[in-house]
């Protein structure tokens, strides 16, 4: 493989506190150089300037619905929806079927995928809620959590037992937080719209209460706990709370629950039901000040691709989820554009944190760290077209929304394995780009 290098985009590596414009060079799949690096007739050129050149995004949470769900989405075009969105490495949630839960399940897991998949494996039997998984043994094959998503850890009893064992193994239970007494039948969030549209609604309280549950046991024992997809304020102030009392508790949130409301669903639109639900400006606002002061550690997609019939039938019985990564950065960089979120931040929260939480040397452009490489437009309109989705999931609220943002290239390991190729250089904004999806090897073993 040549020496590739990424010319004349401005670098924002977080977890160096680097800002500046200038080039990348990788060398055998390693970053091996960052700056004012002339070009050698034997390097490949990838010009980026305009460009933003930052670490490949870090997935903390998502669906690829294999085994067991292949017409909702399969490892395959998951991971290649993954890299057209600019995320070079993925944690999978284990609630496919026969859920993950055995070390065989995971082996098939980690054999596959165009980018990098960390499987998370459940916290109970069969995600029963009834006995925990063989937590120690799992730990050992190299999952990086455990979490029954989908549902949340049943009892207190098993949640203050999955602690205890997170605390010896280091590794995070991630908790789907909803009190389900409080959800059954519930679509969207309890409110104005709820009432509007007469669908049940998803209060606020059935989060918290959980969270509330989960952060009591975290201090009681010791263990980490971590707040999948926090959705309210009221959550936000319990773990700002938590934190200063020093109990374990990391978080993440959404780009969905970052950016768009409840009235998504206005019109009984299925493409907005997601769990937990859109709730309200409030919401978002408490979540953006989150993510901004770290109270919320990261940002993760939770993509949850759905078949089409899954969605186009009545509200009541449509499936819950949003498929994201084809349109997180184009929805994100909005918060960057409306001077709610400056992007060093932003491109913390998918890079360096996430790898902190994984413990790996991920998510950086440090020298001879592995190069998993995002290069995206800051400026570019695009429109969100699902037709033209890798992902299988077409199923998302901003269809036919005009995004400003656009992943132009991924690289990882030190390979293209994505870039949309621009015809015209010239300074219009008429969309004349093709899309060249470079056909990256499939890894095995
Ligand atoms: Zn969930
Ligand atoms: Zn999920």
């Amino acid at each position: 493989m040549k020496p590739l290098l990424i010319q004349g985009g401005r670098i924002v590596d977080p977890g160096q506190s680097i800002d500046e414009v200038g080039n990348v060079l990788i060398v055998d799949g390693k970053i091996a150089g960052l700056g004012n690096i002339p070009a050698k007739p034997d390097f490949e050129v990838l010009p980026a300037a305009g460009m933003i050149v930052c670490p490949g995004f870090v997935d903390l949470h998502c669906h690829l619905r294999e085994p067991g769900y292949e017409n909702k989405e399969t490892i395959e075009t998951g991971t290649r929806a993954a890299a057209r969105g600019g995320f070079t490495t993925l944690c999978c949630m284990p609630n496919t079927n026969p859920p993950l839960d055995s070390a065989e399940a995971l082996n098939y897991i980690k054999s596959k995928g165009f980018v990098r998949v960390l499987p998370i494996a459940c916290v109970t039997l069969g995600r029963k809620g009834e006995e925990l998984v063989f937590m120690a043994h799992l730990a050992q094959r190299g999952v990086i959590g455990f979490s029954d998503d989908g549902s949340p850890v049943k009892t207190a009893k098993l949640m203050k037992e999955a602690l205890e064992y997170s605390r010896s193994l280091n590794l995070p239970i991630i908790d789907h937080c909803e009190d389900v007494t409080l959800t059954r039948d519930a679509q969207i969030n309890e409110g104005m719209v709820s009432s509007e549209l007469k669908l049940k609604g998803w209060p606020a309280l059935a989060e918290e209460k959980i969270v509330a549950r989960d952060l009591n046991l975290a201090a009681q024992t010791g263990g980490w706990v971590h707040i999948a997809h926090v959705s309210t304020a009221g959550s936000v102030d319990l773990i700002l709370e938590a934190k200063k009392q020093g109990i374990r508790v990391t978080a993440e949130v959404t780009p969905h629950h970052l950016t768009l409301t409840e009235v998504e669903a206005i019109g009984y639109n299925t493409n907005a039901k997601v769990n937990p639900p859109l709730r309200t400006p409030k919401d978002n606002e408490a979540l953006v000040a989150g993510l901004k002061d770290g109270t919320i550690d990261v940002i993760a997609t939770d993509h949850a691709p759905h078949a089409e019939s899954d969605k186009n039938t009545e509200f009541a019985r449509a499936a819950s989820g949003i498929s994201v990564f084809e349109t997180a950065l184009g929805s994100l960089m909005s918060l960057v554009q409306n001077e709610k979120l400056d992007l060093n931040t932003l491109i913390a929260r998918m890079t360096i944190e996430p790898a902190k939480i994984l413990h790996k040397e991920l998510g950086t452009l440090k020298i001879g760290a592995t190069a998993d490489v995002t290069i995206f437009d800051p400026d570019r309109d695009w429109l969100v077209d699902t037709s033209k989705f890798v992902s299988k999931g077409k199923n998302t609220p901003l269809a036919g929304r005009t995004l400003k943002g656009r992943v132009m290239a991924t690289i990882y390991g030190g390979k293209v394995i994505y870039r949309v190729t621009v015809k015209s250089t010239a300074q219009n904004s008429s969309p004349s780009m093709g899309e060249a999806r470079a056909c990256p090897e499939r890894r095995e073993g």
